[in-house]
């Protein structure tokens, strides 16, 4: 078996790569707005009620419409994942982990493509949806590998006249809840990490970006899949997300999305139902508000790239996001003029076209969300760059940057998620690293310093799951830089790590008298 190595994400200065991409989009053009049906048990159902997808960038054009799960069809899901598990389970591992690389090389022949409707589907510039491409091939490499590395369990010891073993087994039926920011690797990882030990599951993809969903189903089921193993349901989260949360049959959730749904179904999977003889396991990656804290001894062009390409890259959108900066004081007005120079910069405009580093963000409560923070933001701190917006075609928002926030705003403690960054200036570096840990959000974190004393206490004191040193604090990669939060950034669960795929199974130990 050739050793886990990343995909390498796609050099777009070379012809031929910008031409298969622009063929990819012309290919996705070819099939927008069709209808998609659910996938329960290997049979395709079609519904009335039906989730429209559409284009961020351009709002009035439909992606795709996909059949929306009621609760009894969530339910027919559950029987047929129920049903399901009692062969799956019984699969080699090996097995399964085949699968997860036969779809792996299904999806790198499409890469572009998938790459393209993620372009379309969720407004990712080329380069933000080759790396959501790439983390999905990642993931299903990575956690194949990792199963042949854990499926003859863990060696115990045995005393003379005995034999122990420690092995794992599957937990039983998963309720997989993706998010839209990477509708891609989030949706696939935490999917095939379900299936590969052994569970059965069910996928309520986000609402806005549920094709992507379908067709990566679709090359699960062409990988060899069987039928009733992964059941595609998209539905509304508070309706057909609370009734398969609420089951009796589920016994986990693998949740990845905001702090307040992740509390909720925390909240609803500890309550005991009729009929449910298990604690559900829950594994929840919700928010962030991440800092990158700049030293006085630091490269400061290194500082203000980290900065703007951490608080902008995808509009923000993502849980590793930089949305806050702290500067230390010495160099404090260098660093923000930079940061302003760099934003005032990047190209926005249709993902569609290469040259624009930043398009959209996702939808209209996204705009509105963000437009309202933004005018938050004008009382709270100075603004430099950006704050504007117009949904008028698409959901644009400038890149905006408060400089001057007091360490207690609203803009220094809330996840925004969107293309808006907030600086706050500290005296020296232990304060900086205090603003930094003052937010109840634990998830990723940048330190850039050229003082390697600092970098030890920030090693100690910066509390997050993912600590970067002189770099942005984005772009974590599979089985590199295994990726989850501490505190409401959810249960630390490393996606990506060597221990991800034990959460979903349980450990049994034998012991024979020989
Ligand atoms: P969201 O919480 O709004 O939705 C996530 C998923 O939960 C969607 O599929 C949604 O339909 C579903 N849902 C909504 N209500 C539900 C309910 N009552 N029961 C069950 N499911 C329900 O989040 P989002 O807007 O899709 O994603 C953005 C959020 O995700 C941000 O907060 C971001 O920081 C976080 N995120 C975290 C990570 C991480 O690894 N920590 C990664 C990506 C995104």
């Amino acid at each position: 078996m050739i050793p886990y190595k990343h995909e390498p994400f796609t050099d777009f200065s070379q012809e031929a790569n910008y031409n298969a991409y622009v063929e990819a989009l012309n290919k996705v053009e070819s099939y927008l707005g069709q209808d998609y049906p659910l996938i329960i048990g290997g049979e395709r159902i079609t519904t009335e009620d039906k989730i429209v997808s559409y284009n961020p960038a351009k709002k009035t054009e439909v992606i795709g419409r996909v059949s929306k799960a009621s609760k009894d069809l969530a339910e027919k899901a559950m029987q047929a994942a129920d049903e399901t598990f009692k062969t799956w389970k019984k699969v080699d591992p090996a097995i399964r982990a085949d699968v997860l690389f036969k779809a792996a090389a299904i999806i790198r022949r499409r890469k572009h493509e998938f790459s393209a409707l993620l372009t379309k589907e969720a407004g990712k510039p080329w380069a933000e949806a080759d790396a959501d491409t790439a983390e999905a091939i990642d993931f299903m490499e990575y956690y194949g590998r990792q199963m042949l590395r854990i499926k003859d369990g863990q060696p115990v010891e045995s005393r003379p006249g005995e034999y122990n073993r420690y092995d794992y087994i599957p937990l039983g039926i998963g309720i997989v809840i993706s998010p839209w920011n990477f509708p891609f690797a989030i949706m696939a990882g935490t999917t095939v990490a379900a299936l590969v030990t052994g569970n059965t599951v069910l996928l309520k993809p986000a609402s806005t970006t549920p094709v992507v969903a379908y067709k990566f189903i679709e090359v699960l089921e062409e990988a060899g899949l069987p039928a009733g193993a992964v059941n595609f349901v998209p539905g509304s989260g508070a309706e057909v997300g609370d009734y398969l949360v609420d089951h009796p049959k589920t016994r986990f959730i693998s949740f990845t999305g905001s702090r307040d749904v992740g509390l909720r179904i925390n909240q609803r999977a500890s309550v005991l139902n009729e009929g449910q003889i298990w604690i559900k396991r829950v594994i929840a990656e919700m928010g962030g508000k991440d800092t990158i804290v700049v030293d006085k001894e630091a490269d400061l062009e290194l500082a203000a790239q980290s900065i703007v390409k951490s608080a902008f890259g995808f509009s923000g959108q993502k849980c590793s996001a930089c949305s806050r900066a702290v500067i230390v004081e010495d160099v404090y007005d260098q660093v923000v003029e930079r940061v302003v120079e760099l934003t005032n910069a990047l190209t926005v405009g249709d993902p569609t076209d290469f040259s624009n580093f930043m398009a959209t963000v996702i939808d209209q409560a996204a705009f509105n969300k963000i437009t309202e923070y933004i005018e938050i933001g004008k009382g709270e701190g100075r603004l430099v760059a950006g704050g504007t917006a117009d949904d008028s075609v698409g959901y644009f928002v400038q890149p905006t940057v408060f400089a001057d926030v007091d360490s207690s705003a609203r803009i220094m403690k809330e996840e925004i998620f969107g293309p808006v960054v907030a600086i706050a200036k500290a005296k020296d570096f232990d304060q900086a690293i205090d603003i930094a840990n003052d937010t109840e959000y634990g998830l990723t974190g940048a330190v850039i310093t050229k003082n390697r004393m600092n970098l030890e206490k920030a090693r100690e004191e910066f509390h997050v799951g993912n600590l970067y040193f002189n770099r942005g604090c984005t772009g974590a990669i599979v089985g590199y830089q295994p990726f989850g939060g501490f505190n409401m950034s959810g249960t630390d669960s490393k996606a990506g790590g060597p221990d991800y795929l034990q959460l979903h199974m349980q450990a049994k130990t034998t012991s024979e008298m020989l």
